[in-house]
C-alpha cells in the first residue's frame, strides 16, 4: 500500500489534522483502491487559507513575465508526465483513454496559454480632458481565489480555473473533487517543482460540506469559483454572495440536439452518439435530448440505436467508453432509467447493466435511447449524467426549438440542418451560453468563453479564454497629473 497523499499547504505536502484519510477507488474495478487522500476539515481548509493571504503581496508584485514562466514551466512538466497523467485520471474517473488523454492534453495546452497571457496583462491608456494628464486603466489581481471542482473533468477544471488566477496574480486555495483529486495533487507537484513560491498555490482534500465550505466563508478568501451540480452551485452562490464575495458558478445541463427535416440521419445521429455516449454520458454539455423533425425520425432512430448497440463498453483503459464514476453515479442512471419507462417512454437500446468477465464488477451502464419521449417527462427534463439520450419527436422546426429552450438549464444546444435560415434562427434564439450548428454539443476550444444561462450558471463571469481572466482581475482607473 503507498502512503496517502498529502495537501500542498505553504509550499509543503501537511497531513490532515484529522489524521483521516479515504480511498479513491478504480471505478472499473470496485476493489481496486487506486489511491488514498487526507480527509480533511475546516481547520486545515483555514490554514491553507491563510497560507494565500500571505503569499499574496509577493505574487502580485511578482513581474508578469516571471509568473508566466512558472506557468509555462509547469505546462512542460505536466506534458514530460502525460502518460502518468492519463493513467492516473484512467485509474480514479474511468474515462476511456483517447479521451483521458485528450483531457490531460487540454491542461498542458491551458498552462501555457495562460502562460503567455500572464506577460499581457496591462491595461489601456485614455485621452484625458486636461492638460499634462495620463490617464489609463490597469489590471489588477483580486485576491485570493478559492476554486471548487467536480470530478468528472478532474484536471480540465481545475486547470482552467487556477491558470488564469495565477496568471493575473492571484493566489489560490483549491479543493478538488474526493473522487477524483489525484491529477490535481499533480497539478500541485508540477507548479511547486515549476519555483511557485510558497503560500501562491494550496490544494486541500477533504469533504465539500467542511472544506469547500470554509473557503467560501473563510473572510481571508476575495472570489469563489465553483463548477458542479446545480443543487450545490446554487447553495454555493448564495452563501458566497452573502459573504460579499466575487462568485461564478458553473452548473448543470440538459442539452438538445435539434435534428432539422434536411438533417442526414446518419450524420445527425453520429452527433448525437457522440455528444451524448461520450465521457459515459458525465459532461455538462452532453447531449441528453435528440429533438427530432417527424420525417427524419425513423431513419436518425435507427441510426442511433445502431451506434449505441456498437458501442465498446468496459474498462477505459483499452474500450471506447468507460464506467460510470460510482456506485452512487451507476444508481441514479438506473433509477432515471426506470423512471423514464414508468412515465411511458420506449426503451429502444440499452437500458441495464452490460454483461461480460470485464465489465461486471465495475459501475458500467448501456448506452441508452428512449424514443416516444414528451418533453414534460423528467427524462426530458432533468440532468441524468449517464449515456442516456431522449428522443423527442416534433413537426416542425419553430416547434423544436420551443421544446429545446423549453427546460430550466441552457449550457450548450446544437442543430442539425441544411437550411441556412434554420441555422441562423437558431443560433439567434436558443437560450443557452455555447450554440453549434452541425456538432455535437460536448467540446470547446481553450480560448473561448465558456458558460450557461439560466440554471447552468450563476451568469456573473464566463470562464476560459481573455473572459476567463476578466473574473480573476479588477480595473484601476489612474489620473497621473504632471
Ligand atoms: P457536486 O456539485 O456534487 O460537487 C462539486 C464540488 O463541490 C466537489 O468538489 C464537492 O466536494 C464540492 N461541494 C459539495 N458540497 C459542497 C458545499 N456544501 N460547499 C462547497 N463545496 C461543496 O458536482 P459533481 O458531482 O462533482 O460534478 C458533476 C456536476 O457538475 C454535474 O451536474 C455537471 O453538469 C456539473 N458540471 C458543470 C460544468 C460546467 O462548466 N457548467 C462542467 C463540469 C461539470
Amino acid at each position: 500500500m503507498t502512503e496517502p497523499s498529502r495537501n500542498y499547504v505553504n509550499g509543503e505536502w501537511v497531513a490532515s489534522e484529522t489524521g483521516e484519510t479515504a480511498e479513491v477507488t478504480n471505478p472499473a474495478n470496485p476493489s481496486e483502491v487506486v489511491a488514498t487522500y487526507q480527509h480533511s476539515n475546516e481547520n486545515d481548509a483555514a490554514a491553507a487559507v491563510d497560507a494565500a493571504v500571505a503569499a499574496e503581496d509577493e505574487w502580485r508584485n511578482t513581474p508578469g513575465p516571471e509568473r508566466g514562466r512558472i506557468l509555462r514551466e509547469a505546462g512542460t512538466l505536466l506534458a514530460q508526465r502525460k502518460d502518468e497523467l492519463t493513467e492516473i485520471l484512467i485509474a480514479e474517473e474511468g474515462k476511456a483513454r483517447p479521451e483521458a488523454a485528450g483531457e490531460v492534453q487540454r491542461a498542458i495546452d491551458i498552462f501555457h496559454y495562460f502562460s503567455t497571457k500572464a506577460a499581457d496583462l496591462g491595461g489601456t491608456k485614455k485621452g484625458a480632458s486636461g492638460p499634462n494628464t495620463n490617464l489609463y486603466t490597469r489590471q489588477e489581481p483580486v485576491g485570493v481565489a478559492a476554486l471548487i471542482t467536480p470530478w468528472n473533468y478532474p484536471i480540465a477544471i481545475p486547470a482552467w480555473k487556477l491558470a488564469p488566477a495565477l496568471a493575473a496574480g492571484n493566489t489560490v486555495v483549491l479543493k478538488p473533487a474526493s473522487i477524483a483529486p489525484g491529477v490535481v495533487i499533480e497539478i500541485a507537484r508540477a507548479l511547486d517543482e515549476a519555483g511557485l513560491p510558497d503560500g501562491v498555490l494550496n490544494v486541500v482534500t477533504g469533504p465539500g460540506s467542511s472544506v469547500g465550505s470554509e473557503f467560501i466563508g473563510n473572510e481571508g478568501t476575495d472570489l469563489v469559483s465553483f463548477t458542479g451540480s446545480s443543487q450545490v452551485g446554487e447553495m454555493v452562490y448564495e452563501q458566497a454572495t452573502d459573504a460579499g464575495k466575487r462568485v461564478q458558478t458553473e452548473l448543470g445541463g440538459k442539452n438538445p440536439t435539434l435534428v432539422a427535416d434536411s438533417a442526414d440521419p446518419a450524420e445527425a445521429a453520429d452527433i448525437v452518439a457522440n455528444g451524448g455516449f461520450g465521457t459515459t454520458g458525465q459532461s455538462c454539455t452532453a447531449c441528453s435530448r435528440a429533438i427530432v423533425h417527424e420525417d427524419v425520425y425513423d431513419d436518425f432512430v435507427a441510426e442511433l440505436v445502431d451506434r449505441a448497440e456498437s458501442l465498446d463498453v468496459g474498462p477505459g483503459t483499452d474500450h471506447e467508453m468507460g464506467p460510470q464514476v460510482s456506485e452512487s453515479e451507476l444508481s441514479s442512471t438506473l433509477e432515471y432509467i426506470d423512471i423514464a419507462e414508468g412515465e411511458g417512454a420506449t426503451l429502444v437500446a440499452g437500458g441495464g447493466v452490460p454483461e461480460g468477465e470485464e465489465v461486471e464488477t465495475g459501475h458500467f451502464v448501456e448506452p441508452t435511447v428512449f424514443t416516444d419521449v414528451d418533453p414534460d417527462m423528467r427524462i426530458a427534463q432533468e440532468e441524468v449524467f449517464g449515456p442516456v439520450v431522449a428522443v423527442i419527436k416534433v413537426s416542425d422546426f419553430d416547434e423544436g426549438l420551443a421544446v429545446a429552450n423549453d427546460v430550466d438549464y441552457g449550457l450548450s444546444a446544437s442543430v442539425v440542418t441544411d437550411d441556412h435560415t434554420e441555422a441562423n434562427r437558431f443560433v439567434d434564439e436558443a437560450e443557452a451560453g455555447v450554440v453549434k450548428v452541425n456538432d455535437k454539443t460536448t467540446g470547446l476550444e481553450l480560448h473561448v468563453p465558456f458558460g450557461g444561462f439560466k440554471r447552468s450558471s450563476s451568469e456573473t463571469w464566463r470562464e476560459q479564454g481573455d473572459a476567463g481572466l476578466d473574473f480573476y482581475t479588477i480595473e484601476k482607473t489612474v489620473y497621473d497629473n504632471y
